[in-house]
């Protein structure tokens, strides 16, 4: 909504507006006077009845009146301010922690006090601490309200009855201009949904009999509404830009295919039938001479990577460039690797791209990437940096999806070269997520998914132990080793801070090499230099280290077959799509592998059932489907990293079951009337629009 200038500026013909409070209310994403109208409480107080004393319930968040019987200071810790009211009915005291001398002196014995705040169990009945309150003068009532009071989300130096006042003022202006009604009526009547004004109106100030309890899980029928319109609008700004990749032109990749199948053949494993297809589904794509934009789902091990490789060779067998990006260096470095030895023997030698690169080397990849000499080029985000131009990209491979959202997957496009066109993407991702989430994020993106492991891989059995049993698990570790298999010891992050993780991960390396003198202990860390990491990591794949002590550094992608054993410390602290790829770094040779998830008891009840989804389940679907039920969906797609929008009133988690429905309704519209799909996306999601429009 901050596009239009135009917009933001009637901001200010509200009363009491200035650019200072602008600036303010531009954290709350409100830029105009709409916005305000969809700035919605997030819950309600009930100030439209009082509630006599004697009927008050502990918890309950009410409005009282009562005359002061008394006031006294008393001394607990601190000094309080204790004021007992009476209404006849009852007694309530009001405790204050903070006060002061005229505050104190207020409290006359006999003077009429109304108040809000929470009714909680004291030593001497119910009281209320440091709650509102006004004296009431002579025969005054309390002013009680007629509709619940909306509490809107906070922001620094706005109070709510500032919000209130402003909304009050966006109503007031809405009754007389309405926002334009965007859903068809006999859509909205088929779905059951009021009109807009209304269900604005409705949310703003629910009337006294509202069920607030329905407001405050979202379900109620006025915000359903907005969320199911909410879903439309960014499920139709997907849609466009998938629409808008369509009507691009991009290089045709389907001449030769000798290449690919002289290496497919020269592989010393087998496509799987999963794998062939989703190959297959690719070379077709590469042959509409417009981008490909394909995601493919596969869980960790399914083998994501030789599929890239096979789509890289056929691009570059085509005569265009074709470039990998992963998420971290060391997975990048994995990759140069991989497809190094795999290509090597076709006479091709990819290229190296990271932040971290010297300079002459940087240099010199820069001028193979701009000449052309680099065919393949594998790297970090540092590939799509200024400064970095292609001669004649026709690929793009990105790793682990989830962490790159819309406005990068856009923002690629423009390292596409105008006369070749747009360059093809393939987007890969190991973090499956359940279908109705698919479908609200990735709406402009093609799916592939790769529903099955290469064969003989045995399913890894998970245990949760207790970290009082440390030495049982050393055991095992050392057993592990003597039988010639290798083993991961992964230690937690700590409050995303590299020094304490790095010192956590020292300890355990430090208990570890002591534990098990015989055993060669190696250290992986987020702190050291790739090229060091790199070499412990080289090590430990090549045999030379047996155990490898880690941080999360290791997290996605890393490949060692021979490691059979994972031990995951303070695994209640890690999320499960988190732990399911940790786990994924085992079980991938023929060898039985097992996963210890070690964690600090006591364990609260929400952390027992994750660590229970591991235990029970080795698929990455079900994982997703759980996590997403335990956690929600922002942070399973990790929504703030990725750019995916964040809803204002939509919650994919609660409103899932709206999906399908979107989707119908979206079809239809725009098969009905392209200019309402326009303003709906305009409405809800501006800044997703703008990469639309490149
Ligand atoms: P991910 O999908 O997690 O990225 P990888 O591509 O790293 O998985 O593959 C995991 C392992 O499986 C690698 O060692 C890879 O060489 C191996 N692999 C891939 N495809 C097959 C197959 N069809 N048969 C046997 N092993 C395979
Ligand atoms: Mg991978």
């Amino acid at each position: 909504m901050h596009e239009s200038s135009a917009q933001s500026s009637n901001l200010s013909e509200l009363n009491g507006v200035g650019p200072a409070l602008a600036a303010k209310l531009e954290r709350l994403d409100v830029y105009s006077i709409d916005d305000l109208l969809f700035l919605l409480p997030i819950r309600y107080e009930d100030r439209t009845q009082l509630v006599p004393l004697g009927a008050l319930t502990v918890g309950e968040r009410c409005l009282v009146t009562g005359e002061v019987l008394l006031a006294e200071t008393a001394y607990r810790g601190r000094r309080n301010l204790l004021v007992r009211i009476a209404d006849g009915t009852g007694q309530l005291t009001l405790r204050f922690f903070y006060f002061s001398r005229s505050q104190q002196a207020q409290f006359k014995p006999g003077v009429r006090v109304t108040c809000f705040g929470e009714a909680r169990k004291g030593s001497g009945g119910l009281e209320m601490i440091h709650p509102e309150y006004r004296l009431l003068r002579g025969d005054q009532d309390a002013a009680i309200n007629d509709s619940l009071t909306a509490i809107y989300p906070a922001t620094e130096g706005v109070q709510q009855g500032r919000l209130r006042n402003l909304t009050d003022q966006a109503l007031n202006r809405m009754r007389q201009a309405p926002p334009e009604e965007l859903l068809p009526e006999d859509v909205r009547s088929e779905l059951g949904m009021p009109p807009l004004a209304e269900a604005i109106q409705y949310l703003h100030r629910p009337p006294p009999d509202a069920d607030t309890a329905l407001l405050i899980a979202g379900r109620h029928p006025c915000q359903q509404r907005l969320a199911f319109e909410e879903l439309l609008a960014h499920y139709l700004s997907l849609r466009k830009v998938r629409a808008l990749t369509r009507s691009e032109s991009a290089p045709r990749l389907d001449g030769t295919r000798d290449e690919v199948e002289t290496f497919v053949a020269g592989l010393p494993f087998k496509l799987t039938n999963a794998q062939q297809r989703v190959a297959d589904e690719i070379l077709a794509d590469f042959g509409a001479g417009h981008p490909m934009m394909r995601l493919i789902q596969g869980d960790v091990g399914s083998g994501k990577t030789v599929v890239a490789a096979i789509a890289c060779l056929q691009a570059i067998s085509n005569g265009v460039q074709a470039a990998i990006m992963a998420p971290t260096e060391l997975l990048a470095e994995q990759h140069w690797r991989t497809f190094s030895d795999w290509f090597r023997p076709l006479g091709l030698e990819p290229a190296w791209l990271s932040g971290s690169q010297r300079a002459a080397a940087r240099r010199e990849s820069l001028e193979a990437i701009a000449s052309g000499t680099a065919q393949l080029v594998v790297g970090t985000h540092a590939l799509f940096q200024e400064g970095v131009s292609f001669a004649k990209l026709g690929l793009v491979v990105i790793d682990e999806q989830h962490r790159f959202g819309v406005h990068q997957r856009m923002a690629l496009r423009d390292k596409g070269v105008g006369s070749l066109g747009q360059p093809h993407q393939l987007v890969m991702t190991a973090t499956p997520i359940p279908r109705t989430l698919a479908m609200a994020a990735y709406a402009d993106l093609d799916t592939s998914i790769i529903d099955e492991l290469p064969p003989g891989r045995q399913p890894v059995t998970t245990v949760a132990l207790p970290e009082t049993r440390r030495d049982e698990i050393v055991a095992r570790v050392r057993a592990a080793c003597e039988a010639g298999q290798q083993a991961y010891w992964v230690c937690p992050l700590i409050e995303e801070s590299e020094v304490l993780d790095y010192q956590a991960a020292e300890a355990s390396y430090a208990m570890l090499t002591e534990a098990l003198p015989d055993i060669r202990v190696g250290l992986v860390h987020g702190r050291m230099r790739p090229a060091e990491k790199e070499r412990g990591m080289q090590a430990f794949k090549e045999g030379l280290i047996q155990l490898l002590v880690a941080t999360t550094v290791i997290e996605v992608g890393v490949d060692v077959p021979n490691a059979t054993l994972m031990i995951v410390e303070n695994a209640e602290r890690m999320g499960l799509a988190q732990l399911h790829q940790l786990r994924g770094r085992v079980g991938r040779g023929a060898g039985q592998s097992h996963c210890v998830l070690v964690y600090k008891p006591p364990l609260g009840q929400l952390a027992k059932s994750r660590l229970a989804v591991l235990r029970e389940t080795n698929d990455g679907f079900v994982v997703a489907q759980r996590d997403l039920e335990l956690r929600g969906p922002g942070e399973l797609l990790g929504t703030r990293q990725t750019g995916l929008p964040e809803y204002r009133v939509a919650d994919l988690v609660r409103d899932s079951e709206l999906m399908p429905k979107v989707l119908r309704v979206a079809s239809e519209l725009e098969r009905r009337d392209p200019s309402q799909t326009e303003a709906l996306v305009r409405r809800w999601c501006a800044g997703i629009e703008r990469y639309g429009k490149v």
